[in-house]
């Protein structure tokens, strides 16, 4: 294990920027594995707890990415003419190519003479995080070389297949060990892939170093979440639920819903390392069963989980009828469902989709399978991006229904504050303000409709109050005169009668 006093003395010169007089975090021993970050003090819920600066930060240039980002300030350029016409073979902005950062860059790759300068190389591009390690100071490369680092087989394919790009790739052990050493500590404990930088909808992604972040261990239900600094690319990390002082601040390696044997796989595969965490030691995952499945006896509701998670191919356990099943067996149930509903997430109708997952999958994957949660995380995102012809009901329907559906699987899980739960709890709230608005609107009119009913129906009572006061004063000339007719005449034959009579 690396001494957490130096690792501490070079954090200390790394952060000495913007580090607090009396940070809330130390370097110590951990429990979990070897050194960790530490609370020093009690921390809320929310508050930050350290922020972090990347020591080494560039493009992360994958296959699927989009060339035409600047090198410095990671933006996006137009997608022609955007490569240094100094002959580097890295894109750079107008801005940029005046600044010093390029400057050494620009030096070192020319000095190196890349085969093809003009066009944009994805292995070229993604090299220079990696090579900018040789030009930091002495500290920043102790830093690095105080960090974890899996070193296996592979951990020096990636300079290799550089160094075939360029006519004078350097020769001198030291330097090379210095490039492999970094991509070996930024698979270990840095950022190779990652994609939150969206411009006008085209998505990249960058590699990057923090030093801090890196030192802090991982748990599969983390006390702590990041946010990035988009203007300095700084870390700020949050507490995502109370922390208690002495406790370690830990992050997440692995996708947050990801079931125990897929993220066991992960972690053992590519940091190296068996999660012992208290979700990883929990087959039902706090209850959350994000990997569960139906149970195989059809008569039988029950849900089937992992019997233990330590293993690449566990035995799973009804927890009903206890009936056990192989991992093949298991695999199979979740390989069927996880294609038909992925099926449907291609199919590109969000109305298929939506009605898929409402009305059929409960049939045959129960709703807290991660694949029915990746399917309505999609859903989500959809909606977001607004791009989808629904109409406002089931958009307004679907938001509300997904969002709380997985929030839900969140507080089962025991997950505190996170970035996702930032957006479902807008998006969440964004809809309930819309439905509030729309029952005041519909509220409002039908006061609007019983204020005129009640207006038509007092207009009706005048008319027939006029009507009937009309019918009071007319009724002897119409209604009067026929009848009156006859009696008159008979009465005045009758009055006349007498009146002869008495004539
Ligand atoms: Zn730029
Ligand atoms: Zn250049
Ligand atoms: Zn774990
Ligand atoms: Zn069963």
């Amino acid at each position: 294990m690396i001494c957490p006093k130096r690792t501490s003395e070079l954090l200390d010169l790394h952060l000495a920027p913007f580090k607090d007089k009396d940070p809330a975090w130390e370097v110590g021993v951990s429990k979990i594995a070897g050194r960790g970050v530490m609370a020093t003090r009690q921390l809320k819920r929310g508050e930050i707890i350290f922020q972090d600066s990347p020591l080494l930060i560039g493009l992360a240039a994958q296959e699927e990415d989009t060339l035409n980002a600047c090198s410095i300030c990671l933006k996006m350029l137009p997608d022609t003419r955007f490569m240094c016409r100094q002959g580097c073979g890295l894109p750079i902005c107008s801005l940029c190519a005046k600044k010093k950062q390029h400057k050494s860059d620009c030096d070192m790759f020319k000095s190196w003479g890349p085969n093809e300068p003009d066009v944009a190389n994805s292995v070229i591009i993604r090299l220079l995080c990696v090579a900018r390690a040789i030009n930091l100071t002495k500290d920043q490369r102790d830093l690095i070389y105080c960090l974890q680092a899996n070193l296996d087989n592979n951990h020096r394919t990636e300079v290799r297949n550089a160094a075939k790009c360029f006519k004078n790739f350097p020769t001198d052990k030291k330097l090379v060990e210095i490039m492999n050493r970094t991509v070996a500590v930024l698979r270990t404990n840095g950022f190779d892939k990652t994609t939150d930088r969206t411009t006008d909808n085209q998505e990249f992604s960058y590699r990057a170093l923090y030093p801090l972040f890196a030192v802090m261990n991982h748990d599969c239900i983390p006390n702590s979440y990041y946010t990035f600094e988009e203007k300095t690319n700084n870390m700020i990390v949050r507490a995502a639920v109370d922390i208690a002082e002495g406790e370690e601040i830990t992050t997440t390696y692995t996708k947050l819903f990801t079931g125990n044997i897929a993220r066991h796989l992960y972690l053992k595969m590519k940091k190296g390392f068996t999660c012992k965490c208290s979700r990883c030691s929990d087959p039902t995952e706090k209850g959350a069963y994000i990997s569960g499945l139906y149970c195989r006896d059809t008569k039988c509701s029950g849900l089937v989980v992992p019997e233990t998670t330590g293993l690449p191919h566990p035995n799973w356990n009804c927890l009903v009828c206890k009936q056990k099943s192989t991992h093949a067996q298991m695999m199979k149930s979740q390989d069927f469902a996880s294609g038909a509903i992925n099926a449907k997430v291609n199919s590109n109708s969000l109305r298929t989709l939506v009605h898929y997952l409402n009305e059929k999958s409960d049939s045959f994957i129960p709703s807290s399978n991660y694949v029915v949660i990746d399917a309505k995380m999609s859903v989500l995102q959809r909606l977001a991006q607004g791009r989808e012809d629904c109409n406002e009901d089931l958009v307004s329907s679907t938001r509300l229904r997904y969002s709380r559906d997985i929030m839900q699987i969140m507080d089962k899980l025991g997950l505190g504050d996170s970035l996702l739960r930032t957006q479902l709890e807008q998006q969440l709230h964004k809809e309930e303000e819309r439905r509030a608005k729309k029952q005041l609107e519909l509220a409002a009119k039908q006061r609007q409709l019983a204020d005129l009913e009640q207006r038509a129906a007092e207009a009706d009572k005048l008319i027939a109050l006029a009507l009937a006061a009309d019918a009071g004063a007319a009724t002897p000339v119409p209604v009067a005169e026929p009848a009156a007719v006859a009696p008159v005449a008979g009465e005045a034959a009758a009055v006349a009668a007498p009146a002869a009579e008495q004539a």
